[in-house]
């Protein structure tokens, strides 16, 4: 069956969901714009389940987007810490303080507004506009696209051009003119809950008599996958400079891995850690030891994390150095990106058991 012939899956969708779908997810009460677009982010690359208490702690602290705007950045990475994706924090700072002040400190309520803020793509702001405002406007999320690659069998990568292009015409072609909060919350349910990535529960789904994927058996195929690449291995030193108990960590740049968070200092690729202590910190660094590092898999790359113990004499680590001593005691209140708190918590917890002698 051609996808201009398949049946609209609206009413399919909007019986099944009044049942069967979520309606008692924390931004959904209320489902305000400012909520539906924090939940928005927050869902971007990460399951429900792990953003329920990430949004849960950012509402109780910022309930109104006017006291996003007004806070640092330092504070919301704090919030985020362990969530990932760091730029869509810094995102929403950047479109939080737009917003107070080219919008009187709400989030605008046309798609091409909305587009223009920074971290705000064509089906983020899709659903704010029809989440958040109750206007008629278009999603393609994950959910959606492999719910629609699915029942229209829209074959191909949907990251190519071409198929972005007929996803988005087929999700156009399918929002309804009424109902449109609850359609769209209906798709990504059914996407979220059915008809997941692996196994979809076709039996169960309320468009399985006309879905192209499941009269043919081929529901593994859609969407399509681009042939996987291996993943480029990084490498890259950290500085662990410690005093009392405490290690230096610096803040990041705002951009890149870890933008704005804080970190171990990176040492510059052909740099000796110790004339690195040398020139940027102003301390004389004996030779470095190299600790056990760490690997950590991003999305484009694998990260190989090796750490150069900077030994220099205690009086020549002053005050003077800049960046954050922290310890076990403040590392859980520091803005740090998960593998860094991981590691140093792992690396002062093993100290102090050498130290007790347990
Ligand atoms: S029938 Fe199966 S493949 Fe088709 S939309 Fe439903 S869950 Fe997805």
């Amino acid at each position: 069956m051609a996808a201009a012939s398949r049946r609209p899956i609206a009413p399919s969708l909007l019986a099944w969901a009044g049942q069967h779908g979520r309606h008692d997810l924390p931004w959904q009460k209320p489902a305000t714009p400012y909520r539906v677009w924090v939940s928005e982010i927050m869902l971007q690359q990460t399951r429900v389940d792990t953003v329920i208490p990430y949004f849960e702690r950012f509402m109780a602290r910022f309930p109104r987007l006017t006291l996003l705007g007004k806070a640092g950045l330092e504070e919301i990475l704090v919030l985020w810490s362990g969530l990932g994706y760091y730029a869509r924090a810094r995102h929403l700072h950047a479109t939080a303080r737009l917003c107070l002040e080219v919008h009187r400190g709400l989030l605008p309520a046309t798609l091409d507004e909305l587009m223009r803020l920074p971290g705000i793509g064509r089906s983020t702001a899709g659903a704010i506009m029809a989440l958040g405002h109750g206007l008629r406007a278009t999603i393609l999320d994950g959910n959606a696209k492999r719910v629609l690659a699915r029942y229209h069998a829209v074959a191909g990568p949907p990251d190519t051009a071409e198929i972005r292009r007929r996803l988005w015409s087929l999700a156009e072609r399918e929002t309804p003119r009424e109902q449109v909060a609850a359609y769209t919350q209906a798709i990504m349910d059914l996407g979220a809950t059915l008809c997941t990535r692996a196994r979809p529960s076709c039996s169960s789904c309320p468009l399985a008599q006309n879905c192209a994927a499941r009269t043919t058996g081929r529901q593994a195929h859609y969407p399509g996958k681009r042939p996987a690449n291996a993943k480029p291995c990084r490498e890259r030193w950290f500085a662990w400079i410690e005093r009392d108990n405490a290690v230096l960590f610096e803040q990041r740049p705002p951009v890149g891995i870890w933008g704005g968070l804080l970190c171990l200092p990176e040492i510059p690729p052909q740099m000796d850690p110790g004339e690195w202590c040398n020139a940027r910190l102003g301390f004389a660094a004996g030779k470095a030891e190299e600790l056990p590092g760490f690997q950590h898999e991003f999305t484009h790359f694998r990260l190989r994390a090796r750490i150069a113990s900077c030994h220099g004499l205690a009086a020549n680590i002053g005050d003077h150095i800049p960046g954050r001593w922290l310890g076990t005691e403040n590392a859980d209140l520091a803005a740090l990106p998960t593998p860094i708190r991981r590691y140093l918590k792992a690396r002062l917890a093993e100290r102090q058991s050498r130290s007790t002698g347990r």
